[in-house]
């Protein structure tokens, strides 16, 4: 294997190349790839990046990831691990720094345990939620774990390190794990809560252990290699609903999230609440009408009122279910999400009893299709946003779930967008009865002229305006490094004495959530 010629910004070849042997040896040469095309796809995002790795290494298990992290450290290069690389809209498999190794470990694939009657399955890092689907139904389980909107092939390690959010009950995917297994940057091994307690019987269930609790650490993280990780499942409930709800204007949505926070507060509901724009409803179930905008963008007003009006109109589009382990149960909260809501929405719009869909392990239907609205032509029968040239950059604050800040950050949010030419698509999604994400999107077709630099630009002003406001993200994506949603000064202190201990040659993802050490 060799590397890719050394450019200002990559360090020179030959440590590289040394290194590259080192890991050959370590995981075998087939294992190892410097293949131009190969390298250039993964320094491909949805946006504009300057960086690409230098080559790509596929350890085969938790033994080889530890050879790696001592081969980088011994030649001083640095590894970027992903899982899956799915990480779309976020800065996909792009390392944030240049001159690293991209650390793919898709081929760790085993689901290493599983307990029916206590909800749990242990996995790797190339674990699917495709893959524990057909586990799980292969088994005839009950349980189920819900995946992100993007791709049943996302692993479910990294899109829980990324702190992910997905439809149904157990909404924030961080909020489901426990018993992480951790390479650190010198090759040791660590695990954490009672997994770190030798022979205990809780090391799947009970996430703390005692002492100060270390998984933390490790999520939105460059402290460590994640290798395995215990998730929480879900039973399927006996009894489910699916509802949807329409508000008209935005002057009824304060109004309407306090009815929801008010319903999630007294435990009616219990699964993920969201509400979809009207941008965000015409992007996941259609792509931009280039032909009747005669090549115009942003959407004209008028095909915009059209569109909306083969879709039956509104402004706002909720969806939630109710669930019990009796129809008694499920019914009475029906009715209670009726009254609560009905005063305030165009109809309450509910499902058949049990009837098939997103929330309790369904299929999450087209959802990748939003990342080519603007993009023409036909959807690819094997969707890769990077291959395929989408524009997405998602930004997505934390939100009080309260009306009047949820209007605010949304408001503010769409005047950025709309300014720079693009659809403001807004999704609105609880992960507790005290917190709503605003998940952002700027969607647009990296192949036309300037786009790339404008969407950067819009991505640039909308973290500025809405940090300015006091709505940071829940999580960030490559754009956002140097942003000016950073820790203060006290907490990168810490972060970098953990940095200093844990890493000081810099071997594990530098500049990712390092907040510049
Ligand atoms: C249309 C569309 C819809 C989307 N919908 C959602 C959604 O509903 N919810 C959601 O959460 N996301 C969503 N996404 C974003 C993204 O697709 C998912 O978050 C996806 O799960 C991330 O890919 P992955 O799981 O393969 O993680 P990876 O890309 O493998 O990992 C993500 C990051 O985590 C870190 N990491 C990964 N593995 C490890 C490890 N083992 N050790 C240490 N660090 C590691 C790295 O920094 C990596 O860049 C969407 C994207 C698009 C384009």
């Amino acid at each position: 294997v060799t590397a890719t010629p050394a450019t200002a910004e990559t360090p020179p070849a030959a440590p590289v190349d040394a290194a590259l042997r080192a890991f050959a040896d370590a995981v075998g040469a087939g294992h190892v790839s410097a293949d131009e095309a190969e390298v250039r796809l993964a320094g491909t995002a949805t946006f504009a990046t300057a960086r690409r790795p230098v080559a790509i290494v596929r350890p085969g298990s938790r033994a080889e990831v530890q050879a790696c992290v001592r081969a980088a450290a011994a030649h001083g290069v640095s590894v970027y691990p992903v899982s899956r690389g799915c990480n779309w809209g976020y800065g996909s498999r792009v390392p944030a720094r240049d001159g690293a190794v991209l650390l793919s470990l898709e081929r760790l694939t085993d689901i290493v345990d599983f307990d029916e009657r206590l909800g749990w399955a242990a996995v790797e890092p190339g674990v699917t939620f495709r893959q524990l689907d057909a586990f799980l139904r292969g088994r005839g389980s009950r349980l189920h774990l819900n995946g992100p909107g993007s791709t049943p092939d996302a692993s479910i390690v990294g899109n829980t390190l990324e702190r992910g959010v997905t439809q149904g009950v157990m909404p924030d995917a961080a909020a489901r794990v426990g018993a992480l297994e951790v390479v650190l940057a010198d090759g040791s091994v660590v695990r954490t809560g009672s997994s770190a307690l030798p022979g205990s019987r809780a090391a799947r269930v009970h996430r703390h252990g005692v002492g100060p609790a270390l998984d933390g650490l490790f999520l939105q993280s460059s402290l460590g290699i994640v290798t395995e990780m215990t998730v929480w499942l879900s039973p399927v409930p006996a009894f489910h609903r699916h509802f949807h709800f329409v508000v008209d204007e935005d002057d009824g949505l304060p109004a309407v999230v306090d009815a929801l926070r008010s319903l999630c507060m007294e435990g009616t509901l219990t699964t993920s609440v969201a509400l979809h724009n009207d941008w965000k409803v015409m992007a996941l179930t259609g792509r931009y009408p280039w032909a009747h905008a005669a090549g115009r963008t942003p959407l004209p007003d008028d095909l915009r009122a059209g569109r909306m009006a083969e879709l039956g109109g509104g402004r706002w589009f909720g969806e939630a279910a109710v669930h019990g382990p009796t129809t008694a149960v499920m019914e009475a909260l029906r009715s209670r999400v009726s009254e609560v809501l009905a005063p305030l929405v165009r109809e309450v719009d509910w499902s058949e009893p049990n009837a098939p869909g997103p929330f309790f392990g369904g299929d999450v239907g087209h959802a990748l299709e939003q990342a080519y609205w603007r993009r023409p032509g036909p959807l690819p029968p094997d969707p890769h946003p990077d291959r395929d040239g989408c524009g997405v950059i998602w930004h997505s604050p934390a939100l009080p779930f309260d009306g009047d800040a949820v209007l605010r950050c949304v408001d503010a949010a769409e005047a950025v967008l709309a300014a720079h030419g693009f659809e403001p698509t807004i999704s609105l999604q609880a992960v507790s009865p005290r917190c709503v994400y605003a998940v952002i999107s700027i969607l647009f077709d990296r192949a036309a002229p300037g786009e790339d630099e404008r969407a950067v630009r819009c991505h640039t002003v909308l973290a500025e305006r809405l940090a300015a406001d006091g709505f940071h993200p829940y999580r960030l994506g490559l754009l956002d490094a140097g942003g000016p949603s950073a820790p203060d000064e006290a907490t990168r202190a810490l972060l970098h004495t953990l940095r200093q201990a844990l890493d000081p040659a810099g071997v594990l993802a530098p500049g990712r959530y390092d907040f510049g050490l």
